[in-house]
């Protein structure tokens, strides 16, 4: 088979296809959107009639993936780590219920936190849904554990989860495909009620999924992404997990390694193989990234002394593992490389010349200028920028949908103004349940929305609101005259000041819609209809 250049993003993908997956849902979020991406501009995928549309949000891909699992055909669903927190409630419910065609789910985590609000680990959530969970330590480990990931999930009828990180994610390196497995044929499932979380049944499927954890365990004993390898220097054993363990060997350039290494590609931890490995060792060091979770575990095992990891400092608790931190701690020499250059370091990141955003963000602070500091809450996307200078405009960040929220509360605690800054599809991804609170408890907000006719942040995916968003406030109860369209332009600016100026005035829910589509959406746009002319 000819060998393919793909990021893990795209590794996943591609396999998802090669596998016979016929539904791919997702909401965006990086790093995990090129899994989508990749799949939407597949001519095959468009050819095989392989579902790929953009959710609304992380818990409707979700319901929607369980949805086509139901009918057993293959489905995956895909976000970043904080949306697994958006679709816990599926996700832990469909643990119970089980799955009927193989159900994956895939999580891209950002330690260090490049393009998140915070570094959680999502192997937290597959062991507290008590699921098995694969973490690759490559792109082509990445392609051949949603072959393994489909085959586990239909052999328990369970979802499984497959963890990335964001190195794994958009590294590229050459993958070699594997066979091709058609779709599967619409078959329901065996159990008529499994998927019925009445209480009788919930109890019921509750209890199997806690009679498998032995046999989930006893498959990572057995399982190939676990593997024990033996060495002479028993002064200190590696455990290393997913890309720790290329972290590991690079550290070693090349060199022996004479130390036993156990490698986890898998979850429930293997608890037998890590007696193994820490039988006769003096010290054992933990290469985990993200969260401390096999430290921990292991600190709970009474055979197993001599832990050292993230947790006591030998590693740093936070952020991305490297070869050099990796090294360092091993007492190797680190490759430092050359000083980072003055042109790509200490680079903010900044609104581009020429968004709307910059002219909506101007309306406001003028409008809002009398009332004092304090008052504007704000989302998650390309307009959080307005919390830097020159704008320090923003007061708030916290997770998708919460300017709404958050401003709602505010108002209810006598706030005012108190306006939420959201943008168009964040507000379908969550925005509009709150603005339902809203409107229900008469909660004075003014709500601006940064209307880019696009997912902006993320490289211009479609939104789920484009061209709605003034039917969906109306239909949520906002009163028709207190939906207000304006152009971000600095033509319109006094104008603009104007409208925002009387709705911030108003004592009641209002909405204004900033719309004008994101320029980097706008210029590819354009290119690519001259192409087709
Ligand atoms: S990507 Fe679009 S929305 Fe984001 S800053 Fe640039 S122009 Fe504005």
């Amino acid at each position: 088979m000819d060998k393919l250049m793909l990021l893990g993003d795209e590794a996943i993908a591609h396999a998802g296809m090669d596998a016979g997956m016929s539904g791919i849902y997702a909401y965006p979020g990086t790093p995990s959107t090129e899994i989508m991406e990749y799949v939407q501009n597949s001519h095959r995928a468009a050819k095989e009639n392989i579902f790929c549309q953009w959710s609304a949000n992380e818990k409707t891909a979700m319901e929607a993936a369980l949805g086509m699992s139901y009918t057993g055909k293959r489905s995956m669903v895909c976000m970043k780590h904080v949306g697994l927190n958006v679709a816990a409630d599926p996700f832990m419910n469909a643990a119970i219920t089980g799955v009927n065609g193989g159900f994956l789910i895939v999580v891209a985590d950002d330690p260090s936190m490049h393009s998140s609000q915070n570094e959680q680990d999502s192997r937290y959530y597959g062991k507290f849904a008590m699921i098995p969970v694969l973490e690759p330590l490559n792109q082509q480990e990445a392609y051949d554990m949603v072959f393994y990931g489909f085959e586990l999930s239909e052999r328990y009828r369970l979802p499984v989860m497959l963890r990335i990180t964001t190195r794994l994610a958009h590294s590229r390196s050459a993958v070699v495909p594997s066979k091709k497995i058609m779709q599967k044929q619409v078959a329901l499932p065996a159990d008529p009620v499994q998927f019925v979380l009445l209480p009788a049944i919930a109890r019921r499927r509750y209890r199997g999924l806690i009679e498998m954890q032995p046999d989930l365990a006893a498959e990572s004993e057995s399982s190939g992404w676990n593997t024990f390898t033996d060495g002479s220097d028993k002064s200190v054993g590696y455990i290393a997990c997913g890309l720790a363990h290329n972290y590991l060997i690079e550290a070693y350039r090349g060199k022996q390694l004479s130390n036993p290494v156990l490698r986890i590609g898998q979850y429930p931890l293997p608890e037998k193989l890590v007696e193994k490995l820490t039988a006769g060792c003096e010290k054992v060091i933990v290469l985990e990234e993200g969260y401390p979770l096999v430290e921990e575990l292991l600190r709970g095992l009474p055979a197993v002394k001599n832990i050292s990891g993230r947790i006591d400092g030998t590693l740093p608790r936070d952020g991305e593992l490297n070869p050099d931190i990796v090294s360092r701690v091993l007492g190797l020499s680190a490759n430092e490389g050359p000083p980072v250059p003055d042109v790509v370091k200490n680079r903010p990141p900044s609104f581009c010349s020429g968004c709307g955003h910059i002219d909506m963000f101007n309306a406001l602070l003028e409008a809002i200028e009398g009332y004092g500091p304090g008052r504007v809450f704000s989302d998650i996307g390309c307009y959080t920028l307005g919390a830097l200078p020159p704008f320090n405009a923003i007061n708030s960040c916290v997770d998708m949908g919460a300017s709404v929220t958050m401003a709602k509360g505010a108002a209810d605690g006598g706030l005012h103004p108190a306006v939420s800054v959201i943008g168009d599809s964040t507000f379908t991804h969550s925005g509009m349940t709150g603005l339902l609170d809203a409107v229900n408890d008469g909660s004075p907000i003014t709500v601006l929305i940064g209307d880019n006719s696009t997912t902006g942040m993320t490289g211009g995916q479609k939104s789920s609101a484009t061209g709605r968003i003034e039917d969906i406030c109306a239909g949520l109860g906002v009163e028709p005259g207190h939906i207000k369209t304006i152009n971000p332009l600095k033509k319109h600016h006094q104008e603009n000041v104007e409208i925002i100026s009387r709705e911030l005035e108003y004592k009641g829910v209002s909405v204004v819609i900033a719309r004008r589509e994101c320029i980097q959406v706008a210029m590819r746009r354009k290119k690519e209809e001259k192409t087709k002319n």
